[in-house]
């Protein structure tokens, strides 16, 4: 079986600093990547637009120069968004969106993930005129939707979660206020997100990792499998079947791939464990993986529109982007799983963390 494909944008990646951007963006390009939506939380985070502004971030203008030196220049489109941090002024976003180096922002709850030490709470951005801003200005919002500061037996309890949380008690608020706000819900895991998504219009889309498509919360603790923790963590049957039913729906236009592939050289520290799995140069065989455990027949018409529409199309419709007219081809026979070696030292690829060097798809040129 044999599916050929338009080049396809991952929405949400990291392609960090230093050694690792080469490798990574070469990972990208290796899984028919046409274009990339590079993650701000670098050290330091880029949360400035100009080279110019004096403000002690990296600006958008700069990595983006890094990108393209890396390798970058053979994408058709990068889109780096801007790390909202509580030095971010409505005038930078107005700025920055003449410009057209600002097309993204980017939400990170305090302290919340991996590079998250910057993050500014949800609600200051309501009244510092941030969020009115990008709204005026068609400058698209990706949200990191978890809840922060929460005692461990709320962040993850039987029946609510860090996400739960942010879904119930912030989103609706968001889009009350800016009812005309483009806000990308990025890395969903919950059925509660989901629902908020769907009841939302076309300016609320969402994104969904292979893993979130793929495992359970019982995957990453059966042998404590920590190449599987990557924030938001992985949930329970129940979440990943509405993820599932999102994604492989016959009338999808809103979920989208966004791998937010992590790479990580040391995954596991002394006192914990860094968020993020790296799925570079395998993602779209992970994605028709996790379509098919959702129980489409990927030989079928209707399910490979599905796919199609999921990888390929409803992303880039809903920041703009032309759908590509380059194709690649994935193929159901197995393909092995390698460490990927960089200058900084080698990078886990997500199946073999998990003791699978193979998976059942390959991709193809
Ligand atoms: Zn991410």
């Amino acid at each position: 079986m044999k599916l050929t494909l338009p080049k396809w944008y991952d929405l949400h990646t990291h392609l960090r600093q230093d050694g690792l951007v080469g490798p990574i963006i070469q990972s990208q390009l290796d899984m028919g990547c046409c274009g990339i939506l590079a993650m701000p939380n670098t050290k330091p985070p880029v949360a400035k637009v100009f080279k110019d502004d004096p403000l002690e971030y990296w600006c958008i203008e700069g990595y983006l120069d890094l990108i393209k030196r890396e390798g970058g220049d053979a994408f058709d489109d990068v889109i780096v968004p801007l790390y909202l941090t509580k030095d971010t002024t409505p005038q930078m976003i107005e700025e920055g969106a003449k410009s057209s180096l600002l097309r993204a922002c980017k939400y990170y709850p305090p302290h919340g993930t991996t590079g998250a030490d910057f993050g500014y709470p949800f609600a200051n951005y309501f009244d510092n005129g941030v969020f009115e801003a990008l709204q005026d200005n068609n400058v698209v919002l990706c949200i990191h939707g978890e809840q922060h500061a929460m005692k461990g037996e709320e962040y993850f309890a039987q029946d609510s979660n860090a996400e739960d949380v942010f879904y119930r008690e912030q989103m609706p608020k968001l889009v009350e206020a800016f009812p005309n706000l483009k806000v990308a819900c990025e890395h969903v895991t919950t059925r509660t997100a989901v629902k908020f998504v769907q009841s939302c219009g076309d300016n609320v889309a969402a994104s969904i990792t292979p893993q979130h498509l793929l495992y359970t919360v019982g995957d990453l603790l059966m042998g404590l499998k920590y190449h599987l923790f990557c924030l938001p963590l992985v949930k329970f049957a129940e979440d990943r079947d509405a993820l599932r039913a999102a994604a492989t729906g016959a009338g999808n236009t809103k979920f989208y791939a966004g791998t937010d592939s992590a790479a990580h050289t040391v995954k596991a520290t002394d006192c914990g464990c860094a968020a993020g799995c790296f799925t570079g140069g395998i993602a779209p065989q992970l994605y028709a993986q996790g379509f098919e455990e959702a129980g489409l027949d990927l030989s079928q018409d209707d399910a490979q529109a599905a796919f199609k529409r999921f990888l390929c199309e409803n992303g880039p419709n809903f920041y703009d982007l032309p759908v590509s007219e380059e194709t690649f081809t994935l193929e159901k026979t197995p393909q092995d799983v390698e460490l990927i070696e960089t200058s900084v030292g080698p990078i886990t690829p997500l199946p073999l963390g998990l003791g699978h060097n193979s998976i059942p798809w390959s991709y193809n040129d």
